[in-house]
């Protein structure tokens, strides 16, 4: 795919208060979503993403930086759906994304950021959309009205049951989402779905006493819901299991006065965002003594109990 970069600078100025020359942005390509199914089963159908392409014009992206309190923003300017014929999903369908071209306005502050698109180190992208419907793939019957059998996740005649995602409503804001270099499952996209569960269930399982009768439909949601919830739990866990164990490599490295299990005792109470910052400050504690290793051989470090907790 190339690129005008006159025809880029005119679809960019229509977003623009004054217009931009090509010295004041930064641009670059991403890929918003696909029609693979994804960690929690879904899967947009390749209408969906025809439609996602002229929703996600204009939208925002945010740069989440766990090292930067600010966010810093970029602007999806112009879209397409691309069908890549010689990769097929699991599905046997042709593998469809839809791509994006974003600009960025360049500043001093968002100098590293753009490094780091450049390096390629900000990849994973977290889309939000509403989506009018949403089918069971093995009998297409509606998840959010009728319900059926199926649960998402498991799989029938060899066949993976999943929800396939249509009738794209609304986009939403995009935003790039701080992976670490080898990421365990549990960063996922997030759906801002309509209505992704009936509040009157909700409302009769919180009012619920002695006992709780629901009809069908209601039952197979209520089961739905669950199961996400369930699949969101295990991917969380094993995300934090993973950055754990990547802090225990690193502080042995960095702080080896330090009692490893007494620190990663410590570190369990924290969320899985502290995680993801004190992962990255050790990390780069790390690197900094491989490249100076004769003054990490000579310091004599007093270690302090308050100090290990540090982040
Ligand atoms: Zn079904």
């Amino acid at each position: 795919m190339t690129f005008d970069i006159e025809q880029e600078l005119e679809q960019i100025n229509q977003y623009t208060r004054k217009a931009v020359t090509q010295d004041d942005v930064y641009l670059f390509t991403l890929t918003l979503c696909d029609n693979e199914v994804d960690r929690e089963f879904e899967r947009f159908t390749p209408e969906a993403l025809k439609q996602l392409a002229e929703l996600f014009k204009g939208k925002t992206g945010l740069f989440d930086h766990s090292c930067k309190s600010e966010q810093q923003s970029a602007r999806v300017f112009s879209t397409w759906v691309e069908t890549d014929s010689a990769r097929t999903t699991t599905q046997g369908e042709p593998y469809t994304s839809l791509k994006a071209r974003a600009y960025m306005i360049r500043t001093k502050e968002n100098e590293a950021l753009i490094a780091e698109i450049e390096g390629g180190i900000k990849k994973e992208v977290s889309v939000g959309c509403a989506m009018g419907s949403l089918c069971c793939s093995v009998c297409g019957a509606d998840r959010r009205t009728a319900g059926c059998d199926h649960s998402k996740g498991h799989t029938y005649n060899g066949q993976l049951c999943h929800d396939v995602l249509s009738d794209a409503r609304d986009a939403y804001e995009w935003s790039f989402v701080a992976v670490p270099a080898q990421r365990a499952a549990g960063v996922t996209k997030a759906f801002l779905k309509e209505e992704p569960m009936n509040p009157e269930i909700l409302e009769t399982v919180k009012a619920a006493d002695t006992g709780l009768s629901l009809s069908k439909p209601q039952l197979r949601q209520l089961q739905t819901e669950i199961a996400q919830l369930e699949q969101a739990g295990a991917d969380a866990a094993a995300y934090r299991a993973k950055l754990l164990s990547d802090i225990g490599r690193s502080v042995v490295l960095a702080m080896p006065q330090i009692d490893k299990s007494l620190f990663l005792e410590g570190c369990k109470a924290m969320t899985a965002q502290a995680l993801e910052r004190l992962c990255e400050s050790l990390k780069a504690q790390t690197k900094s003594m491989q490249r100076r290793p004769q003054l990490f051989t000579k310091t004599e470090q007093t270690p302090t109990d308050n100090h290990a907790f540090c982040i």
